[in-house]
């Protein structure tokens, strides 16, 4: 066996004790006889695993009781349309478009109410984070969207906006337990887990609770009333079971490595050796402006298309794969998610310098 460093944006990387714990009990998960997918998500077994892992992501993110926590399914896509049509009780809502996701979710929200853009960095192909301390925020907006962590793009809100009063909603997908936040200031925090926690199918929304609408609109389906799911502590119907097994795991191993303020140091670390040599490189330039710059999601380009697709290739060939940029970008792209390891990175630095001075 060996274990390449996967550079994917999602499906990413996971903990590899994750994955050997897994294997471990795949057969037999806790004397139970059978593996996690094959038993009820009724039984107490599976029950253990559903309350454990709430409990392990609110010890993680220091969630306040007047949040609910719910494991959804549909991918982070499903909730661009769950938010409008649960959240859009005056039927306004104020989008800043950051990105592809963001643009997203602007465009869904459209088909339930007014949508309004009130900030893009589109002009600028998406390459920094407009300035948010003053947007003209609706009188009788609902919420104020944002994508915190551009995945595509690579950039970040390093300061959340001012939503004048607003409920904040914010899309971390690939930003999610990659450092502390302070859920307070949210109405709604959600993410797929696929890119920073766990496997796809899982979509994780942290929901102020007074948020969450009683009654909504007679046609929009059970399925897709947040009351549904957070009423049933996510057990309305059949749960995404096994997905939710590897959430707790990962939740797990973040508590053991010492919780979110640890990861974001290591993160730190991480990021930095990349960018720094980004900043010293002749060959290879970053794509973001610097003070948006993600911790996640980190592209460049040579800026000559032939000699990134040999990169990419020649890189894969070295065990460093899943380099090439988002299809609508180009270049390259490397995430260095939580369970990406610091020798990764250095692997992949010093790849890069050679590289570089084999064709200067
Ligand atoms: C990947 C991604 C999505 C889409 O996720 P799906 O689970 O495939 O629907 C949405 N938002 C962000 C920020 C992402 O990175």
């Amino acid at each position: 066996m060996s274990r390449v460093y996967n550079f994917s944006a999602g499906p990413a990387v996971l903990p590899e004790e994750v994955l050997r714990e897994a294997a471990e009990e795949m057969l037999d998960y806790k004397g139970t006889g059978m593996s996690v997918m094959e038993m009820s998500h009724r039984s107490k077994a599976f029950e253990d695993i559903i309350t454990a892992a709430e409990q392990d992501l609110r010890d993680l993110l220091n969630i306040p009781e007047n949040y609910k926590v719910m494991f959804l399914q549909g991918g982070a896509s499903m909730q661009f349309a769950m938010l409008p049509m649960n959240l859009m009780k005056n039927g306004v809502a104020d989008y800043i478009v950051t990105g592809q996701w963001a643009k997203k979710a602007y465009s869904e929200a459209q088909k339930y109410g007014k949508a309004n853009k009130i900030a893009s960095s589109e002009d600028q192909t998406f390459s920094y984070i407009p300035d948010c301390s003053d947007l003209p925020v609706s009188e009788d907006a609902d919420y104020v969207y944002i994508c915190e962590n551009n995945t595509i793009y690579g950039t970040k809100f390093k300061t959340l906006p001012n939503t004048k009063g607003k409920p904040l909603v914010a899309d971390v997908s690939s930003c999610f337990l990659s450092e502390p936040m302070d859920v307070e200031k949210y109405g709604v925090i959600y993410g797929g887990v696929q890119k920073n926690i766990g496997p796809a199918g899982v979509v994780i929304v942290i929901m102020r609770e007074d948020l969450i609408p009683d009654s909504v609109d007679a046609k929009v389906p059970t399925m897709l009333q947040y009351k549904t799911h957070a009423d049933a502590k996510s057990l309305y119907n059949t749960p995404p079971a096994y997905g939710i097994y590897i959430c707790g795991k990962v939740f797990q191993w973040l508590k053991n490595m010492g919780g979110l303020s640890v990861m974001k140091q290591r993160n730190e670390e991480k990021a930095a050796l990349l960018y720094d040599f980004l900043d010293s490189s002749q060959l290879f330039q970053g794509t973001v402006v610097k003070k948006d710059r993600s911790l996640m999601n980190v592209p460049f380009v040579t800026g000559d298309a032939d000699l990134d697709a040999k990169f990419v290739k020649e890189a894969a060939a070295a065990g460093l794969v899943n380099l090439k940029g988002h299809r609508t970008v180009g270049g390259m792209r490397a995430s260095i998610y939580n369970a990406m390891p610091i020798e990764g990175v250095k692997k992949l630095v010093e790849f890069m310098k050679t590289f570089e001075a084999e064709n200067a």
